[in-house]
């Protein structure tokens, strides 16, 4: 069976998480520990989708055991599009605590506007990526997936470090718009096949600033008080 681009999550405490983080009177720890919260979840969801391999261990009782090892877990490069992505990587490195991982500093330039394609100009000012192997798997942690353009600006970044195996997008609230447009980007670099996001709820609509409606606000601006 062809697997889903999308993966969106269905498990109740995830979607009780986010409905903690939509509620406006959540004040800032809490939307922080949330979201922390939320980055192990997702990440627990993220390797349902590594390949395992069997395994033969012997317990204290001389007795074998089958079991698995999950290779992956070993080759995972975590990227962190700041700085909204913070607490959702704190919350995922739970889980892949031997993970590399990279910084980009990606902001939308708002000023100018949202485009009438529903893009924005990315402005990166700060990069540092690990160079990626081919055996790698990236994660790219952002919590609002809403246009598409900070993720693929990120990806045109992480890319020019190597191509890895696989590559998941780790995020609380996406939009088909963004879905879409990171659909058509990895398919023109033939990468579609190996790309999976994996989000929490798929909103319907973006207003005219770029913000993702019902959304929870500004995740940043939220999880650090300002
Ligand atoms: N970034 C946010 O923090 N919220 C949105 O709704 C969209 C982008």
């Amino acid at each position: 069976m062809k697997e889903e681009f999308v993966h969106e999550l269905d498990h109740p405490l995830a979607k009780a998480i986010l409905t903690v983080l939509r509620d406006k009177r959540t004040g800032q720890i809490e939307f922080r520990k949330s979201l922390v919260r939320l980055g192990r979840i997702i990440g627990l969801e993220i390797v349902k989708f590594l390949d395992v391999e069997k395994a033969k261990v012997e317990t204290p009782l001389n007795v074998v055991a089958e079991g698995i090892t999950i290779p992956d877990m070993n080759n995972t490069v975590i990227i962190s599009v700041l700085r909204a992505a913070m607490p959702l990587v704190e919350g995922l490195i739970k889980i892949f605590p031997n993970a590399r991982q990279g910084v980009i500093s990606a902001r939308r330039v708002e000023e100018k506007g949202m485009r009438p394609d529903y893009s924005f100009e990315i402005e990166v000012t700060y990069h540092k990526i690990p160079e990626i192997k081919e055996t790698d798997i990236v994660i790219i942690a952002d919590p609002m997936f809403a246009t598409g353009s900070t993720i693929i600006a990120t990806l045109e970044h992480v890319l020019k470090r190597g191509t890895p195996k696989k590559i998941f997008v780790a995020t609380v609230i996406s939009t088909n718009i963004a879905i879409e447009r990171l659909r058509k980007f990895l398919l023109s670099r033939g990468l579609l096949d190996r790309a999976k996001i994996i989000t929490v709820a798929i909103d319907p609509m973006l207003n005219e600033h770029g913000y993702i409606v019902p959304g929870l606000g500004d995740a940043g601006d939220r999880a650090f008080g300002t």
